[in-house]
């Protein structure tokens, strides 16, 4: 698909993030209350006030009036597409009611950003097989490096809703209960070990009443965003068996301010890779479920400069976002409207495209170049930012900036 072009110049530039052709969905603040909001270029169309003024139309009653886009989830597939065709109506390069419009945009540099959506319920799978294949090779060595399940089906972990905030959004580190292999006993004590987990995050868009095949969990699907899946990998190692992780994830997840639409991304399908095992019949994906998206992770000092420590692409995902959302419902779990799903770390095969510093850095025993500096884990001060876009022929479809600073632990929160 070539790039279409708008009235608006900065959406025809091949550098931006939000050509026409994307059209992503958020919340944002430019004066007053926030507002339902649409990126195109370098501006924010007002789309809360243009269903106010009447020129955009979904429903009988308002779906914009709160800002949250979950409203115009619940409309269904049928209002998704109604949604874009209108949005591109207005906007395309002869748009005739240009005029009308034109009030609606705001800039996009000093409008605040915040949640797009109301999280239902969160879950994180593991199914990128390069990082299960790293962590596993750490953990219990390259011969046990996939636990026995792995090639059958996503592994996952509901996670926290309550936890997950919008790029921006300070993360302060956690205390909790580690112990090292050499330590007698647990201690209660900051993380030392605090990473990013390079991830991708599915929006479910429907309810579902019991088991869906893939094909219909990937029409459930609403759109995706940038997830930035923070680990206490020290509280981790302490905690997770055999449950799991618990609250060496549950401190945040960060998410990128834009949804970009499931239909912005269709150009862009990539097959899972060959299947190593067979998977069982409810797994099977009826076309390519993945994306060609290029991702890369940017570390920040807190003195600066940047550096950009990994690039890989959510093309060598295992399972799909579709995948994981079939097999959820395999036991009859209801999924609803505004439900997260973390994809599980994207690593690529080498060593530049691991997405989290656990592996960047081996476990802390090769501590990663960062400009001047060296870094195992995250220290108070980082920031992280993650990017990612299809490439179009000549534009991108991108995800904004999911970004997030770590700052120091409080003081012991049990010492009084
Ligand atoms: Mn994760």
């Amino acid at each position: 698909m070539p790039l279409l072009k708008s009235w608006i110049d900065s959406a025809n530039s091949p550098e931006t993030d939000f050509p026409l052709n994307n059209l992503p969905l958020g919340v944002f603040t430019a004066e007053g209350a926030p507002r339902c909001g649409v990126a195109i270029g370098d501006r924010i169309l007002d789309a809360t006030g243009l269903e106010e003024a009447g020129l955009l139309t979904l429903s009988d009653t308002p779906v914009l009036d709160l800002p949250f886009w979950n409203e115009v989830m619940e409309l269904g597939p049928d209002a998704w597409a109604a949604l874009r065709a209108r949005l591109q109506d207005l906007l395309r390069e002869d748009a005739p009611e240009r005029d009308a419009v034109a009030p609606f945009l705001y800039p996009m540099d000093g409008a605040e950003m915040h949640m797009p959506f109301a999280v239902a319920e969160y879950t994180d799978f593991y199914a990128g097989r390069h990082h299960a294949t790293n962590v596993g090779t750490m953990f219990r060595g390259a011969e046990n490096a996939l636990p026995p399940n792995w090639l059958h089906i996503p592994i996952g972990y509901n996670g926290r809703a309550s936890s997950v905030v919008v790029s921006g959004t300070d993360i302060r580190r956690p205390w909790g209960q580690v112990k090292g292999p050499n330590d007698a006993a647990p201690r209660f004590a900051p993380s030392a070990r605090f990473d990013l987990e390079l991830e991708l995050g599915a929006i479910v868009g429907q309810n579902s009443d019991g088991p869906v095949t893939v094909a219909e969990a990937d029409a459930m699907i609403f759109g995706y965003v940038l997830l930035n899946d923070w680990s206490a990998r020290d509280i981790q190692a302490w905690e997770y068996q055999p449950l799991g992780p618990f609250q060496a994830k549950a401190t945040a997840t960060t998410i990128s301010p834009w949804i970009v639409m499931r239909a912005a991304l269709d150009p862009f399908r990539a097959r899972t890779p060959d299947r190593e095992v067979p998977l069982l019949p409810h797994l099977h994906e009826p076309g390519p479920m993945l994306y060609d998206i290029a991702l890369e992770v940017e570390l920040t000092p807190d003195a600066g400069p940047a550096t950009t420590i990994a690039r890989t692409n959510y093309r060598e995902m295992y399972y799909s976002s579709a995948q994981q959302l079939a097999h959820h419902t395999t036991s009859g779990c209801p999924m609803n409207v505004g439900d997260l799903l973390g994809s599980g770390t994207i690593s690529g095969p080498t060593k530049d495209s691991r997405g989290s510093l656990l592996e960047l850095s081996w476990g802390g025993k090769e501590p990663l170049r960062v400009g001047d500096l060296t870094r195992s884990f995250l220290e108070d001060g980082d920031t992280i930012t993650l990017r990612g876009a299809a490439l179009g022929d000549g534009y991108r479809v991108g995800f904004g900036a999911c970004s997030g600073t770590l700052i120091a632990a409080l003081p012991d929160p049990y010492a009084r």
